[in-house]
Order: C-alpha cells, then structure tokens, then sequence
C-alpha cells in the first residue's frame, strides 16, 4: 500500500480559484501571477528550470504519465531553427474536462507555464491546440493571451530578455483522435488528424518536422507553482513514485460531480465516496473508469484502490486523463461496454487494421448478444477481438483502449456477460447513457 505523504498539503493548481476575476491579467498578477516567469526568465538558467521540474516528479496529466522533466530534457535546446511548443487542450476523452476547468479559471496560469516552458527549452513560439467545441475557454485563451501581448509577457523581450516569445490558439476539428498527440500535429500542420509510426519522437521531429515540447494543460499550469516553491516541495506531496496533485473530473452517478484537485495516493473511495459524493440514495457503486473512458474499469470492491499510477497499475488499469467515471447498480454492463465500443469504432481514424476492423466486429457482437441471440460464440469473438486490439497492435492507444473496455469488463463481470449470452438474461435491464 503506497505512503500517503501529503506533507505540505493543500491545492497546487487550483490554489487561488475561487478568487473574483482570477481569469483577469490584473488579479492574476495581485494573486502572485507572473512571479515564477519572472524568476524563471531573470533568475535561473534554463537548463536550472528543467532541473527543477525533474526534481519535482511531475508526470504527464494528460495520459501516458511520462516524466515531465525527462521530456524537457529531450529537446536539444542549442540545435539551430525553430523549436516550438504544442499544448494539448484537446481534452476529448469522455468524462474528462479538468482542462477546460483551469482555462476557464485561470487562463493567465495556462500561459505562465507555457511561456516557461518555451524559454526552458529554447522555444520562440507556442501553439495551443484547443478542442474546436471549447468556445469559452477558447475565448477566454484568446483575451488573456491578448492581454499578456499588451503587458509586454509575451513578444519581442518578455522580462527585458531577448528571448522573443508568442503562443497562438489552434481550433480542434471536433475528432477524437486529434488528443492523440502525433495526430494533433497532423492536424496543427494542417493535415488529416492521423498518428505518425515513432520514432521520431516529436521532440526530435515534431511540429513541421522541428523539435516539439507536447504537453498537456494541467501539466503546464502546475510549473508556475513548481517554479515558485521548488520541485522538492512540490516532490512531498502525493507518493514517492506518483508525486504531487492531480485534477479529477468525476461524473454519472454521483450526487456531487466536479472538478476536484486531489493529493495522488488517496483512495478512489475517498474521490467517488466523499467528494463526489457517492451514490444516489439507494444505490451502489457497480464500476468506475478510475481515468476516462479509456482506462479499464475497476468494480465497487476495487474503490480503495489508491490514486497513484503504480497502485493503478497494479489493479490492471491507469490513470489515464484523471476523468472518474461512476456507474451505480442500476445500470447494465454490457450495454455501457457496446456504448463505449460504438464511440470507439466510430472514432477510429482507420489507418491500421486491428482497430479498423475489430471496433465495429466488437459492436456487432454486442448488438447480437443485446439481442438475444449470443452464445459462446460471441463470448469468444469478443475476447478474440479484445486481444488483437491490445499490446502494441494498434498504432495509437485507441485501439488499446477499444480492447480494454472488452477485456476488462469481461474480467470483472464475467457473470453478467453470460446471463446475458449464455441464458439471454439481464439482471439490471436499464438503458446506459455512457459516453
Ligand atoms: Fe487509427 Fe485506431 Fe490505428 Fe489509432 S489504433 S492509428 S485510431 S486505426
């Protein structure tokens, strides 16, 4: 059982939300805003800025969890030509919308970590790439971005450092696939939203075929406060291999959903049961997707599974997006599954065959187990589909994630799978309206 540390304690990113106009340039900066660019730009070296985030463990919040300081050191930042960074805000993973949360609460934040990001790695221009449906957050990027231009944060000398520096807003085409992280460049370059074959890695060839920085939303607007306390500090919170906060968005059935900041290393009960609230009266928790849709679900008697990646992996799922999706009792397993094979089916981008093909073989099978007409037939399709769609058969993790919906469904409700199939029965028998 991982140590909880929680040392310090206390939100990191979402520190000073709730303050009046935070989103405002003005208040930002009464609130400390622009401090750890200043800092980062006047007092450290660049390589000192990587350093620190190193020291601090961060890990990718947008899926993968890769270490975020380890990422910044992959780009050469003396190689001559352009570098950029490219933030995903494409934020489309069902359950998911923590990103959406901090642009709308604090754009200046979002900008701040980008903006040290850039300098640390030598970047003279930053995109971000903003799921088309996000207007307000789009708008509320685009004035705060507008207002940090005229505060001379952004330009040809941000801080008096010659170091010219700008960020621009590029509109999502409104498809799944363009979060995944080489499609987003596909399609930031302006072409069809599909993932490249790595390596390359986008550091190494990334946007228009120069070094790339990819990250994520809340990944960046954790730096400013890294930068103004330290890593180490940062590093006390949370567990010794998953430090410090993460944003969870939980959603379906439970009385409280939100955004909550939560310290990695606390239990999913804690997150469903106490934050969110639990479930209605009369009803249990039957399953939740402890990352977004894509992550696999774990049952009721998994919810003091801890937060942090290495406990989430060790229960065979992840943390993926931070999205925590809840479903209580009264709802039917195997049409959530269908459900969620459907988006991904029609999701695929089509350019590899396990995912092309097996997406809409998986949701055929479901159609015919729904109904009535399943057998062992099916149970065995389903599993033979959910096999080839995993481990590194996919190009991209859509297909991952398509085989982990069967897998870990089967695993985990294998008896509710062959009511259904087996015995043409469904013990719950309400519609879901996942996803
Ligand atoms: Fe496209 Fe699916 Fe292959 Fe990913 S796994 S590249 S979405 S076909």
């Amino acid at each position: 059982m991982p140590e909880l540390r929680g040392t310090v304690g206390g939100p990191v990113v979402t520190e000073w939300f709730g303050t009046q106009d935070l989103y405002k340039l003005d208040v930002y900066k009464q609130k400390g805003g622009y401090a750890a660019l200043r800092k980062a730009m006047v007092d450290m070296k660049p390589v000192d800025i990587t350093n620190e985030v190193k020291t601090s463990g961060l890990r990718g919040r947008g899926g993968a969890g890769f270490a975020t300081g380890t990422k910044w050191g992959f780009i050469n930042r003396d190689m001559p030509g352009p570098k950029y960074v490219v933030v995903n805000a494409d934020e489309s993973e069902p359950g998911t919308s923590k990103d959406r949360y901090i642009i709308e609460n604090s754009p200046h934040m979002v900008l701040e970590g980008i903006m040290i990001a850039a300098y640390a790695v030598g970047a003279n221009q930053a995109w971000v790439y903003i799921r088309g449906e996000y207007d307000e957050p789009y708008r509320m990027l685009t004035e705060a971005i507008a207002e940090a231009r005229a505060a001379g944060y952004l330009g040809p000398k941000p801080m008096g450092i010659d170091f010219p520096l700008d960020i621009r807003l590029y509109r999502g085409h409104g498809a799944y696939i363009c979060g995944e992280e080489t499609a987003l460049l596909e399609s930031l370059e302006g072409k069809r939203a599909q993932p490249r074959s790595r390596p390359p890695f986008p550091a190494v060839k990334g946007a228009w075929g120069r070094p790339t920085l990819l990250n994520n939303v809340e990944t960046l607007a954790t730096v400013p406060w890294i930068v103004n306390h330290g890593g180490s500090e940062y590093a006390k919170r949370g567990t010794e291999k998953s430090p410090g906060t993460r944003l969870m968005s939980v959603s379906g059935n439970v009385k409280k959903p939100g955004v909550y900041e939560v310290e990695l290393g606390q239990t999913f009960r804690h997150v469903i049961m106490e934050l969110g609230g639990g479930p209605p009266d009369g009803r249990n928790v039957k399953v939740f997707w402890p990352g977004g849709s894509s992550a696999p679900v774990l049952p009721e008697s998994m919810l003091d599974t801890h937060t942090d990646m290495e406990a989430l992996a060790a229960a065979r799922s992840m943390g993926g997006s931070g999205g925590v999706i809840v479903m209580d009792d009264s709802h039917c397993i195997i049409r959530a599954a269908h459900r969620l094979l459907k988006f991904y089916a029609h999701e695929s981008c089509g350019k590899c065959t396990p995912c092309r093909v097996g997406g809409d073989w998986a949701v055929r099978t479901y159609e015919r187990i729904l109904a009535n007409e399943g057998s062992q037939v099916e149970l065995d399709i389903l599993q033979r589909v959910s096999d080839a769609l995993q481990n590194g058969r996919c190009l991209c993790g859509l297909g991952d994630s398509a085989g982990w919906v069967i897998d870990s469904t089967i695993r985990h409700f294998r008896s509710e799978y062959e009511d259904h199939a087996l015995r043409h029965e469904c013990n719950v028998g309400a519609v879901t309206a996942l996803a």
